[in-house]
C-alpha cells in the first residue's frame, strides 16, 4: 500500500469522523489521535476548510481534547496535548489486563467500546484481516506493518480490504495502542480455524 493510499484512507477518515459518520469507539480513537498529533490536527483544519467550501452541510471537525484525555485544564490543545497522555498513561495500572494471544494484554476502556492493547516488544498479532473499520493509535512503543512504521499518535487505519500482520518493534519498548474495531478481526492460517468461528 503507497503512502498516497494511506494518505486518502486517513483523510477519508477524518472526514468521516467531522461528518458525524463513525460509531463512538471509533470518535473515541481519533479524538485521541487529534489531541496527540499536531499532523493530524493540521490535516483536520485544511479537510475542514475544503469541506467548507465542497460541502457547506459538512460540520466542524472536532478539536477538543476527548474527556478522557484531559486532567480537568482546558489547555492549548497544540501545546500542553502530550501532558494529558501522560496521565493516561499513568493511570494504565487501573483496571485488569486480560491475557488474549501471547505476549498481549487487553483491557477496556470504561464504556467507550475502545480497548487498550499491550504487545510486548518484539512480538507480533497473528496475521488477519478484518470485517470492518480497525483503528490502532499507537499509546507507548512502536507498531510496525507492512503499511509502515507507527509511532505515539500515530494511527493506522485498516479495513475489509487489507490484511496484515502487526508488531511491537523490538527495542522500542512494549506497545501500547488504543484500538476500536467495528467487527471482529478474522485470523489466518491454523490458529483461525480454530478461534475464528468464537469471533464472528
Ligand atoms: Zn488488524
Amino acid at each position: 500500500m503507497n503512502a498516497s493510499v494511506l494518505t486518502a484512507r486517513h483523510d477519508s477518515l477524518l472526514i468521516d469522523h467531522a461528518a458525524g459518520n463513525l460509531s463512538a469507539a471509533a470518535s473515541f480513537v481519533v479524538d485521541a489521535h487529534l489531541a496527540l498529533s499536531p499532523a493530524a490536527r493540521q490535516a483536520g483544519s485544511i479537510l475542514e476548510t475544503a469541506g467548507a467550501v465542497l460541502l457547506e452541510e459538512l460540520p466542524p471537525v472536532s478539536l477538543k481534547m476527548p474527556a478522557w484525555l484531559s486532567d480537568g485544564a482546558a489547555a492549548p490543545a497544540a501545546i500542553k496535548a502530550v501532558d494529558p497522555m501522560e496521565n493516561l498513561l499513568a493511570s494504565l495500572d487501573h483496571g485488569a489486563w486480560r491475557w488474549t494471544l501471547p505476549g498481549m494484554l487487553i483491557k477496556p476502556v470504561g464504556n467507550t467500546g475502545a480497548r487498550l492493547l499491550k504487545i510486548e516488544a518484539g512480538r507480533k498479532v497473528p496475521e488477519h484481516g478484518h470485517r470492518g473499520l480497525e483503528l490502532t493509535l499507537v499509546l507507548a512503543g512502536e507498531l510496525e506493518d507492512a503499511t509502515g512504521r507507527y509511532g505515539r499518535g500515530d494511527l493506522c487505519v485498516h479495513d475489509e480490504e487489507t490484511e496484515h500482520m502487526p508488531g511491537a518493534v523490538a527495542g522500542a519498548g512494549n506497545c501500547i495502542c488504543l484500538i476500536a474495531e467495528s467487527a471482529p478481526v478474522r485470523l489466518k492460517g491454523p490458529l483461525g480455524w480454530v478461534v475464528n468461528p468464537f469471533l464472528s
